[in-house]
């Protein structure tokens, strides 16, 4: 299991993420990636080498928000190559991370196929974005979106959602894996070390 940072400020907090990635590098990973929100749009930068790199890229992209999620992976389901990076999205609206395994994700993933999902990974993971994107679609909000996608996973796992449109939110959640909540002044975080 690796790492989640997230953050909701009212900074720029994607150096903060980075420096947060460094610090969970000690528990080793394959992968890592960085997913923001603002002005209504998700960016997303993903790399297969080391956070130094994805740092780099973050700097030469000007990624700059007030609110984000980020992830260092260590594979169970698909290989460490870019397209399994974290974070995983579903139609532009959704970036989410996870550390864990979604025990029943191939029937997930079976059931979303037969409405017509289609996927862009191998991960777990992604059965999670889709299945919070299906709900939404129902005309849920999204804390009550990710509620109800939750109650649908088997598996222990923390995760962190980001949505399109929603720039001051970030929806943590865990079951059986670690993720604590910050509180700071007008700033909170999320971090599973
Ligand atoms: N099971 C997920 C994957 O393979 C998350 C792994 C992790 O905890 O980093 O992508």
């Amino acid at each position: 299991m690796c790492g989640i940072v997230g953050a909701a400020a009212r900074r720029d907090i994607v150096p903060m993420m980075i420096e947060g990635l460094r610090r969970l590098e000690y528990r080793g990973y394959d992968s890592c990636g960085v997913a923001t929100v603002g002005e209504g749009k998700l960016s997303r930068v993903r790399s297969v080498a080391r956070v130094a790199d994805l740092a780099a890229q973050v700097s030469k992209q000007k990624l700059a928000a007030e609110t984000g999620i980020a992830h260092t992976r260590w594979a169970t389901h698909g290989a460490p190559v870019t397209k399994n990076a974290h974070q995983m999205v579903s139609r532009d609206e959704i970036a989410v991370v996870h550390n864990g395994i979604i025990e029943n994700f191939r029937e997930l993933r079976d059931k979303l196929g037969q409405k017509g999902t289609k996927f862009g990974s191998e991960t777990d993971t992604e059965v999670v974005a889709h299945l919070v994107s299906d709900e939404l679609s129902q005309g849920k909000a999204p804390a009550a979106a990710v509620d109800s996608a939750l109650k649908q996973l088997r598996g222990a796992f923390a995760l962190a959602f980001l949505f399109s449109g929603e720039d001051d939110l970030l929806i943590g959640a865990r079951r059986g894996s670690p993720l604590a909540i910050g509180y700071g002044k007008g700033e909170m975080y999320l971090g599973s070390d």
